[in-house]
């Protein structure tokens, strides 16, 4: 049986997971909602997982050799299952509904860390090629949820993908950097602002830092990045 099929998408009264009545609203039972790969002891600085406590407050051994342009990176969920086969149905089997179920744990973790807000989001931008073929940006998706539950705006047309890069996760290590290298332009609209980079999956940070890089370049005062989960 597949998992997540759509009955129990349509039936919002069953577990995504499970299949077990849930109180009505939930996507999830109390059981399968604690077993999600919730993230613990993360870098602060890139969300990396399992960092030693003692660092916690700094930033993991990583960020401290090479530390990113974006100041800090948050994911309420490790890219583990059954979160990974949700990220991937919403990013290539069309399951576009799946994006407000991220988006609402993603917002209610940032709620819940109570931390200084952002004055706006941006999406990382799809190549136009890739937004033509997909039909929509996942992120972006996710954005609005986001956007909607925490009441900030989103800025997804002054930030633009120029270049159209395989996957990163299709590339070996070494290449990743190189690969996204000048894959971002940014407008002056950001000049002055605190910019929260909004995606689905943090992987290298090598995207997420390259779009950081640009947005800063522009004149965003500040940027962070909110993923959904963090490889
Ligand atoms: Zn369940
Ligand atoms: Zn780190």
């Amino acid at each position: 049986m597949s998992l997540l099929n759509i009955h129990r998408w349509l039936d919002p009264q069953n577990c995504l997971l499970c299949a077990a009545r849930v109180t009505t609203g939930a996507d999830f039972c109390p059981g399968c909602e604690r077993s999600l790969p919730w993230s613990r002891w993360a870098c602060p600085r890139c969300a990396a997982q399992n960092a030693v406590m003692d660092t916690l407050v700094v930033a993991c051994g990583d960020c401290q050799k090479n530390p990113p342009v974006f100041a800090g990176a948050r994911a309420p969920f490790r890219y583990a299952p059954p979160v990974d086969r949700l990220i991937l149905n919403l990013k290539y089997h069309g399951r576009l509904e799946l994006s407000r179920l991220l988006g609402k744990y993603l917002a209610v973790y940032l709620q819940n860390l109570n931390e200084p807000r952002p004055d706006v989001i941006v999406p990382v931008p799809l190549h136009t090629s890739r937004l033509r073929q997909r039909g929509y940006n996942q992120s972006l998706e996710i954005a609005r949820t986001v956007s909607e539950h925490m009441a900030l705006s989103i800025n997804w047309s002054d930030s633009v993908r120029v270049r159209d890069t395989p996957p990163q996760t299709d590339l070996p290590r070494d290449q990743r950097r190189k690969n996204v290298r000048g894959a971002f332009k940014s407008s002056a609209a950001f000049s002055g602002q605190r910019v929260a980079i909004l995606d689905d999956v943090m992987t290298s940070g090598h995207t997420v830092n390259t779009l950081a890089k640009s947005l800063r370049r522009n004149g965003a005062v500040e940027v962070r990045v909110w993923v959904v989960a963090r490889a």
